[in-house]
């Protein structure tokens, strides 16, 4: 279904819908574009309110009754006020109830958590996605006091997933045909649909989620299923910065960057996007904008198809300010190949990403980074993977570099242009920053370095202006 105007799937984040104020900035957005172009809303939960449900959860499950009736109060008020600041009494009247039934789910599930002590995967999905249940009825409430015809939907009907419940992976075909489906009478009437994202379903109904932050990932979901012609994400900040402005003041928004370099950075831990939002849109080539709600005039960052003849050379930079580096030595006992199939192996189990990996083979020794977060879990992991191995003395037990930090070069076109890691090098090297891991790629996508994590704004600041970002 193709109507002459232009399709535009259009994410509002939490901080975007985090009070009535901003709600309201986000109605007259949506509005504006409705006025030349066919919108569809994709909505996260207010603000704050994911951390809420999940810890409330939380205590819950541990007997604590306090902490979950304090965030009941808490929800109701949040988005009560948006209700009575935004909606004509009409609107109040239907919303409220609704809301109000949403507040009854969330109080069942805590106190069924806290019967029985316990939190399941599944039970917690339903939880933590109620936020953006609620925030999907009061935008769509909020557009029709401005005289849009809007409807809330629930992504449940929408998006079907496996039930890998907290990360739950999307069926594209299905999920294409259940949003066509599902939303062609409600675009035929000229309503905007307003779409909870974070939620998903399995084939059986059964609510499940798709990882923190993932409502960017429900967006371009959506918008491939739909064949939009662009996906904006509005957010908090101009667009993809050349650096994180925290560590380095003069970074800036760069303008337009490729789908792989955005999916580089995002894996890299860059904020602004979900590592797997670019994944949907690659096949039919859908542009993504980031643009920030509270500067709309500033146009923001273009992802999109590589642009021809763009400069060579870095384009941006991203940091992991938190890692651990962890090396295995085979020694003489165990082949390259067996260590590393053993290492990734224990790895794969609980889904634990590596942020690099590098090889030194005269010894055996396989070297990579982890989030720190991860580190206790990687450590019992590997130790219960080489138990015997390393009571036998066959091989040592792994070793840990703490406190690192990954300083991540990123661009499309430092393929083939010789001496980028020797101006990074030479740029560290005259600060006398110690680089205590590399590793680039044959794609020659990213350079990643690893330093002293005490050390990180500094090796981000020189390598920015070596590259003259
Ligand atoms: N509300 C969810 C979260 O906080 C999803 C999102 O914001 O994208 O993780
Ligand atoms: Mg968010």
């Amino acid at each position: 279904m193709r109507s002459a105007r232009p399709l535009r799937t259009m994410k509002f984040g939490g901080t975007s819908v985090g009070n009535a104020e901003c709600v309201g900035r986000v109605a007259a957005l949506v509005a504006d574009e409705a006025a030349g172009a066919e919108v569809v809303v994709v909505v996260s939960a207010m603000g704050g309110v994911t951390d809420m449900l999940i810890r409330a959860a939380t205590e819950a499950s541990r007997g604590d009754r306090e902490d979950w009736k304090g965030a009941r109060q808490e929800l109701a008020r949040r988005h009560r006020e948006v209700a009575d600041t935004l909606l004509y009494a009409g609107e109040q009247a239907q919303v409220l109830p609704r809301l109000a039934e949403e507040i009854g789910n969330f109080e069942n599930l805590c106190s069924g958590f806290s019967l029985v002590r316990e939190i399941t995967p599944r039970g917690m999905d339903a939880l933590s996605s109620l936020g953006e249940k609620m925030s999907a009825l009061l935008v769509a409430a909020a557009l029709r006091s401005k005289g849009c015809a809007a409807e809330a939907v629930d992504a449940t009907e929408l998006i079907v997933t496996d039930d890998h419940f907290g990360n739950a992976s999307p069926h594209f075909d299905e999920t294409a045909v259940r949003t066509r489906d599902r939303l062609a009478p409600l675009r035929r009437r000229g309503l905007i649909p307003v779409v909870t994202g974070f939620r998903g379903a399995t084939r059986e109904g059964v609510c499940t989620t798709l990882g923190r932050g993932g409502s960017d990932y429900s967006a371009t979901l959506i918008g491939a299923a739909l064949e939009s012609d662009e996906v904006w994400i509005w957010t908090d900040v101009d667009g993809v910065m050349t650096a994180d402005p925290r560590l380095v003041p003069a970074a800036h928004i760069v303008p337009e960057i490729s789908y792989r370099e955005a999916a580089e950075l995002a894996f890299f831990g860059a904020k602004v996007l979900h590592p797997k939002t670019i994944q949907p849109v690659l096949k039919r080539q859908i542009p993504v904008w980031i643009k920030n709600t509270f500067n709309p005039s500033c146009p923001g960052t273009r992802i999109g198809a590589a642009p021809a003849g763009a400069r060579p050379g870095v384009k941006a930079l991203t940091t992991v300010s938190k890692a651990d580096l962890i090396t295995v030595s085979g020694r003489d006992r165990l082949s390259f190949a067996e260590l590393a199939a053993r290492v990734f192996q224990s790895l794969s189990r609980d889904d634990i990403p590596t942020l690099m990996v590098t090889q030194s083979s005269a010894d055996n020794v396989l070297c990579f980074a982890v989030h720190d977060a991860d580190l206790l879990h990687v450590r019992s992991a590997l130790e219960k993977a080489f138990e015997l191995e390393i009571l036998h003395d066959y091989i040592a037990p792994p070793e840990v570099v703490p406190q690192v930090a990954i300083v991540v070069l990123v661009g499309e076109n430092m393929k083939g242009t010789p001496g980028i890691s020797g101006r990074a090098f030479g740029a560290l090297g005259r600060r006398d920053i110690n680089i205590i891991a590399i590793a680039q790629g044959s794609s020659e996508l990213s350079i990643s370095l690893a330093v002293n994590a005490g050390q990180v704004k500094e090796a981000v600041t020189a390598i920015h202006e070596e590259f003259e970002l």
